[in-house]
């Protein structure tokens, strides 16, 4: 199958929150093609968010398991080049019965039919047969099927008889893992303090990570030189909007609030709740160390308070710094934060 690509797989498919149940729904059509009632099994997300990634691996893991199965791939786009194609040179039956032969139909971005009524009409019989005969449709779009424009709604309520499931944005933490991932991969040596630089800053999709890191190889050869962070900051310049940004106080609020997993509301409020006290204060603290903001306005942004508020605060913190190993760790790590900013 020409039209599956080998790289595309499970194993190097990172898994994460913003994935999990398109991953497990696409695992499971792969062991049992056309036996689940995942079927369509619709994926939907945003460029760059792994859905040809996905489709792919399901269609290249069902080969691997059940190499008779008739496994084909086809983008909307070359789907509707052949329909033109085929009606052109009027073998419009060889393409229906190529079509109608095919166990697990990957039909990729089909938000591309939009406008297309006559394939889109081709499509839906296509779909129908191989959905009666017990195949396994598998569609990716950019939209959940009930904000797609432009679809016919008899093909939009098919998409809507199996599973939908998206892919979203990947958090800090599946950002960092898929950089390790495709750094194992390449077998590229790049500092983990890079890595985590390119992980916090760049966080649109899963293709302007690896945009970023092949542009980092590439300068790195071209330069002969070792990255290390400071070079990263440099060459990833016209990637990073805003690459030497201030640090604000709300910043460092919203990094401290969920790095001990508090409310942000709550460090403003009166509590006295430990875990709040402590948030607030380490706030304070590192507003203190990395803004040019006054003491005054550092205790007005926290909840009104004074500047006395503040001094003790930096004091209580830099005395837990001195004597407890846990806090002074805590602090550390929100400071590593900071500077990959
Ligand atoms: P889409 O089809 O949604 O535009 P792709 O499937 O082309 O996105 O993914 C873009 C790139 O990101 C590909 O190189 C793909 O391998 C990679 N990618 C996306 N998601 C993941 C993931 N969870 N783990 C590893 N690589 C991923
Ligand atoms: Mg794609």
């Amino acid at each position: 199958d020409p039209q599956l690509n080998q790289n595309y797989t499970f194993d190097n498919f990172v898994e994460g929150d913003c994935n999990r149940l398109a991953r497990s729904a696409g695992y499971a059509v792969a062991a049992k093609p056309g036996g689940t009632s995942f079927n369509p099994l619709m994926i939907y997300g945003g460029v760059g968010l792994g859905k040809t990634h996905l489709a792919q691996a399901i269609g290249n893991e069902i080969k691997r398991s059940l190499p008779d199965k008739v496994v084909l791939y086809v983008s909307c786009e070359k789907f509707t080049q052949q329909f033109v194609d085929a009606l052109k040179h009027n073998n419009i039956n060889d393409f229906v019965n190529f079509y109608q032969a095919i166990d697990v139909l990957i039909m990729d971005d089909v938000h591309n039919f939009a406008g297309k009524e006559k394939t889109q009409d081709f499509f839906f019989h296509i779909f129908n047969h191989l959905h009666q005969t017990g195949k396994q449709l598998i569609i990716t779009s950019d939209k959940a099927p009930k904000d797609l424009a432009g679809l016919e709604e008899r093909l939009l309520s098919r998409f809507k008889w199996g599973l939908s499931a998206d892919l979203q944005v990947p958090d800090l933490e599946t950002r960092m893992a898929i950089l390790k991932t495709k750094v194992y991969q390449d077998g590229i040596d790049l500092p983990n303090e890079v890595l985590e630089y390119v992980a916090h800053n760049i966080d649109n999709n899963v293709r302007e990570l690896e945009g970023a890191m092949v542009s980092l190889l590439a300068q790195s050869t071209l330069n002969r030189k070792e990255i290390d962070l400071n070079l990263a900051k440099q060459m990833l310049k016209n990637f990073i909007k805003n690459s030497t940004k201030e640090i604000s106080m709300e910043y460092i609020q919203n990094l401290v609030c969920e790095y001990f997993e508090v409310p942000i509301e709550m460090v403003k409020s009166q509590t006295r709740k430990r875990e709040i006290v402590q948030a607030r204060q380490i706030s304070m603290y590192l507003a203190k160390a990395h803004t040019k903001s006054s003491l005054k306005s550092i205790g007005h942004f926290f909840g009104g308070r004074d500047h006395s508020t503040v001094i003790y605060a930096c004091q209580t913190v830099e005395d837990l710094i001195d004597t407890d190993k846990k806090f002074k760790g805590y602090v550390a790590d929100i400071q590593k934060k900071l500077k990959m900013s």
